[in-house]
């Protein structure tokens, strides 16, 4: 982290996971363990039945909540879709895009993760956009030049003035809901190239004052150590989101 230079973010990615009221409940639970812990954000993504029962369950606290994904197009004909603008009229400002599972389940390329990131940045979101090296790319030794490709593919067309509404969450493919983490200096090295491209794409000042969260496997455990790393500025987190004191712990180790 880096907090004189740019703002730690801790989110949540509740996946396919929780009812209304279940949501609810986790909002509940996790508001008093994180209440007054201000030197982070903390955001839970929340899947879109779940967004109004968070959000009630939010109220009055510096939890934010967050959708996991969002279509490109104003409106039309995509059955089962979601839009920029129909988030917005539900109050939501954060939202996933380019998640490695809809990339692998749901056939999402960098052409469909970049449309849905500026369709996200029209209608005023912040986006946290995921991108990370599946494991025969790090096998092969080529996760830098995957990330940096990602980088420039997603952000294509984003203004800098636009990239402040931007996230990136670094998630290698292999680390994510396997257990396995990257380690702190894995973690660090990946950031940094991350952000070695933003300062290519928009120069160096600019690159500085993005958050670069890392995200895979992240939990009460290895959070400080990978928070420690001055280019890992915060966490993108599935399962240990879903227990209110691992998320909490995840926050403390933000602070
Ligand atoms: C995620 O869903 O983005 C994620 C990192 O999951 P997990 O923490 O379970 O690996």
């Amino acid at each position: 982290m880096n907090p004189a230079k740019r703002r730690t973010v801790i989110a949540g990615n509740w996946k396919m996971n929780m009812t209304p009221a279940e949501a609810a409940a986790l909002v509940r639970e996790t508001a008093p363990l994180v209440a007054g812990k201000d030197n982070c954000d903390i955001i839970f993504c929340a899947p879109y039945v779940d967004i109004a029962a968070a959000q009630e369950a939010a109220k009055g606290t510096n939890i934010k909540i967050g959708a996991e994904n969002v279509h490109f197009a104003e409106a039309g004909a995509y059955t089962g879709e979601i839009s920029a603008k129909m988030l917005g009229a539900c109050g939501v400002d954060y939202v996933i895009v380019g998640h490695s599972e809809r990339r692998q389940y749901f056939g999402e390329t960098d052409e469909t993760v970049n449309l849905r990131t500026k369709a996200a940045i029209a209608a005023g979101m912040t986006v946290i956009l995921c991108l990370g090296e599946v494991k025969e790319q790090r096998l092969a030794g080529i996760t830098d030049e995957v990330v940096a490709m990602q980088t420039k593919l997603d952000l294509a067309g984003i203004s800098a003035e636009e990239l402040k509404q931007v996230i990136i969450a670094y998630e290698p493919v292999w680390a994510i809901g396997t257990g396995l983490t990257a380690t702190p200096e894995q973690a660090e090295e990946t950031c940094a190239v991350i952000r070695a491209t933003l300062a290519k794409l928009y120069g160096e000042e600019v690159a500085e004052t993005v958050t670069i969260q890392y995200g895979g496997s992240m939990n009460d455990k290895n959070a400080a150590e990978l928070l420690a790393k001055p280019n890992v500025d915060g966490g993108l987190i599935g399962g240990a989101s879903l227990k209110a004191a691992a998320f909490a712990a995840i926050v403390d180790a933000a602070q």
